[in-house]
């Protein structure tokens, strides 16, 4: 009972410390800046951020949020990366446990994890998906296929290549009925990701989940920018953060059934 406290709160631990390294992911990646260096310093005054600011989470408490030297504001960005890094971290070592198999079955899951986290805070800032996370995810899926905790490798490299085929074949017809370009492909190659992760069943959950959950924003946000109801479909709202939630649904709906919730 005490080994399983200690272990939840080392493996969100761990989860907070990734989150803080997406950070850097998130803002650098989009802006062609090294993710290893220099060291991260205020966008507001340049001053370099010393180790004993960096403590995730409770940094942005101590600081309240702005820079110690010329009190820009700190995004609250920071610290909600790093809480969710360590609660998805936490929930899926709860789901898949660690054993000798499993151990890689767990790394192959929180890199995923931590792929969703950046693709959705990077696509809903700046409209891209960055090919280092969809096909250098796709890549590191690949190769890790064999432990997946549930699919055979067979059926997620058949779901990968299937679930990209099918969307980009898609986006041709949706291009050539309407005339516009509904589908990015940055959106279309991390089908592929999610295909290679989660097999069909992910990339069905994370279709239909982001095109509800899609359309229920998309009407809001329309109606907020008061916009006539023949613009809606114009109204451009970034796909991939939709297309993470529904991902990360089936993940934890798996991770249900396995803990007989
Ligand atoms: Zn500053």
């Amino acid at each position: 009972m005490i080994l399983a406290v200690i272990a939840s709160i080392f493996v969100f631990i761990l989860g907070l410390v990734v989150g803080s390294f997406l950070n850097v992911v998130i803002y650098r990646l989009p802006r062609d800046l090294s993710v290893v260096k220099p060291r991260s310093c205020c966008p507001g005054c340049q001053t370099p951020i010393e180790w004993n600011q960096n403590i995730p989470v409770i940094s942005y408490l101590i600081l309240r949020g702005k820079c110690r030297k010329c009190s820009s504001p700190i995004s609250w960005q920071y610290p909600v990366v790093e809480l969710l890094t360590g609660f998805l971290f936490w929930a899926s070592w709860r789901g898949l446990g660690f054993d000798a198999f499993a151990i890689i079955s767990q790394i192959r899951i929180w890199t995923f994890i931590s792929i969703c986290i950046s693709i959705a805070f990077i696509d809903l800032e700046h409209r891209i998906i960055p090919d280092e996370l969809s096909l250098g995810g796709w890549l590191f899926g690949a190769l890790t296929c064999y432990w997946d905790f549930r699919n055979g490798m067979g059926n997620l490299i058949f779901s990968s290549l299937g679930g990209f085929g099918f969307f980009f074949l898609f986006a041709i017809v949706y291009e050539k009925i309407t005339g516009r370009n509904g589908l990015g492909g940055g959106d279309i190659k991390f089908m592929g990701t999610i295909g290679i992760f989660l097999g069909f069943g992910g990339i069905w959950s994370s279709l239909i989940l982001s095109s509800v959950i899609g359309v229920i924003v998309g009407v809001i946000y329309a109606w907020f920018q008061k916009k006539r109801k023949e613009n809606i479909l114009r109204t451009a709202i970034p796909y991939g953060p939709f297309l993470v939630m529904g991902a990360l649904a089936e993940l934890f709906f798996e991770f249900s059934k396995w803990l007989n919730l």
